[in-house]
């Protein structure tokens, strides 16, 4: 998990239209990272910069970092029909030779780890620990344990049939498109399988977050045959052409839950398949057994991941009465001592949030928690006189179950935390929502847990933890909240056609 760092902040600037400069010493012995070069689509194995452009955006001090493509329709059909060449002779390289090449990735971006940790601060604006974490995860850990994971193929005798053969076969192109809150996890969680299975990849970041994956692109693009994978940026009209492209036969999608239905519907007309990760709203149930000094810093770490904008994070704390004042007493004293800040400096323990139109967003979810008259239990302090967008930590104390800030999800440093009575209302109350993500139960007896979490409607139920993905364990969803399945053998599977061969005997 994520470790302390120590660190020298240095100067940050723009060089050219597409390039940045980001020096930063890094004190632990780490060599000092220097991002300079532009930032380029990668398209049928070439580098493109071409037609309108993006900027993108430091969230914590507003400077400008870099431009990058916003790319048209034509050079979105040249990457899908790079893709659709490349298909044939990709799914044709053997399992273990796509596993091999896929590793020598690994290792690529591995040895360009310290600065891609910097620009990945840089732009989605957590701290320079939370982007160790997630380049570290990629490269060392749930990056090689999915390259580990075999495509089953199953025999069997069965009557009036005959013997049965189960394969499964490569898709074909897949179109992948993620959000900003883990910009690397959240792509290579769906390249890496998908090119292991033998499909070729567009994939589109979001325009938020593009320059860690573009960066990613250009060094390993070489180790891959030229259309193999494609990396494409642009604005609001691209995702809507990548999901309704004919070229294109799978779309994996994590984001909105609002944006997950465009996608479904938009990938209706050429009956793509779907693989959506979306919105959650997960809710946590605290037994009255739970030792609340023992359990709060994980509450709090799951809580306020990535500030708030994780969609695994939990969302509604649910307490037994008897334990209530021990709980928002040590949640309190954590959120006392975090301090909110530029991801760069060594003292931050959360970031700004990633962009304006989620900061406006907060702010209205503020102004309605005012409205409402809720109870505020804890609201932090941020740092004043600075463009970065900042925005305090708060807990709510009890609030109404039907305020929109609870029933829906809220991506940001804002959390609620309820009182109860008795277990029965406490599960009801959890399960009162249209999303189903993630759950969890704390406390101590094994038994009530296991019975709690069997109650708990939600894809992933975590029993004393929260948040934790392991890419060998399938994550889906319930509800609105996504539909397929990703990580894990089915996760794999999904990549692929399932084809039965049926042999007379
Ligand atoms: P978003 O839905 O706004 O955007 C996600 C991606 O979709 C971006 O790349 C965006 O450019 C693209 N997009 C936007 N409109 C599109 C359209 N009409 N068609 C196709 N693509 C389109 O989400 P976001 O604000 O980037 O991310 C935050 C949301 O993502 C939260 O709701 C969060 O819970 C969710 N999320 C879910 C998971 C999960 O695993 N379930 C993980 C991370 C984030």
């Amino acid at each position: 998990m994520m470790g302390p760092l120590s660190i020298e902040i240095g100067k940050q600037n723009i060089d050219t239209m597409n390039a940045i400069s980001v020096d930063v010493e890094i004190s632990d012995g780490l060599k000092k990272a220097k991002l300079e070069n532009g930032f380029y689509n990668l398209i049928d194995g070439e580098r493109v910069f071409a037609g309108k452009t993006l900027s993108v955006v430091n969230p914590a001090t507003g400077n400008q970092l870099a431009m990058v493509p916003d790319i048209d329709r034509v050079l979105l059909n040249k990457a899908v029909g790079a893709a659709r060449k490349a298909f044939s002779g990709w799914r044709a390289v053997p399992f273990s030779q796509r596993r091999a090449i896929l590793t020598s990735l690994l290792d690529k971006v591995s040895e360009h780890g310290e600065e891609l940790i910097v620009l990945l601060t840089a732009e989605r604006g957590g701290t320079l620990a939370q982007a160790r974490w997630e380049i570290d995860l990629i490269t060392k850990a749930l990056g090689p344990a999915v390259l580990q994971m075999e495509l089953r193929e199953e025999e069997q005798d069965v009557p009036h049939i005959g013997h049965i053969t189960k394969r499964y076969t490569p898709i074909g192109v897949v179109g992948a498109i993620s959000p900003w809150n883990l910009p690397v996890f959240l792509s290579f969680t769906k390249i890496l399988p998908a090119l292991l299975a033998g499909n070729a990849v567009v994939l589109k970041p979001s325009p938020f977050t593009p320059l860690t994956v573009l960066r990613i692109a250009d060094y390993v693009h070489e180790l891959l045959p030229p259309g193999v994978l494609n990396v494409v940026t642009g604005g609001d009209d691209l995702g809507p052409w990548i999901t309704s492209h004919p070229g294109i036969n799978l779309i994996t999608f994590t984001g909105s839950t609002f944006t997950g239905k465009r996608v479904l519907e938009s990938a209706a007309a050429t009956l793509k398949r779907v693989t959506l990760e979306l919105g959650g709203n997960d809710p946590g149930v605290v037994l009255s057994d739970a030792e609340p000094e023992k359990i709060a810093q994980a509450l709090f770490d799951s809580m306020f991941l990535l500030c708030g904008q994780g969609c695994i994070s939990l969302k509604r704390l649910y307490v037994h009465e008897d334990i209530y004042s021990r709980v928002i007493e040590a949640l309190v004293a954590i959120a006392s001592a975090t301090k909110v800040g530029d991801g760069f400096d060594p003292q931050t323990g959360l970031g700004p949030v990633q962009n304006q139109l989620q900061y406006k967003r907060l702010q209205s979810v503020w102004d309605e928690i005012k409205r409402s008259g809720a109870k505020v239990l804890f609201r932090g302090d941020v740092p004043s006189n600075t463009e970065g967008l900042f925005f305090p930590v708060t807990l709510l104390d009890n609030p109404s179950d039907d305020a929109s800030f609870v029933t829906q999800e809220v991506f940001g440093p804002i959390r609620s935390i309820f009182k109860y009575k008795n277990l029965a209302e406490a599960i009801r109350r959890a399960n009162n929502t249209s999303y189903g993500l993630g759950a969890s139960v704390w406390g101590s007896d094994p038994v009530q847990l296991r019975a709690v979490a069997n109650q708990l409607e939600a894809g992933t139920v975590w029993i004393n933890q929260h948040s934790i993905r392991n890419p060998l364990v399938p994550a889906s969803a319930y509800k609105e909240s996504g539909l397929g399945v990703e990580f894990g053998p089915e996760g794999l599977e999904s990549f692929c056609n399932l084809q039965v061969i049926a042999t007379k005997q």
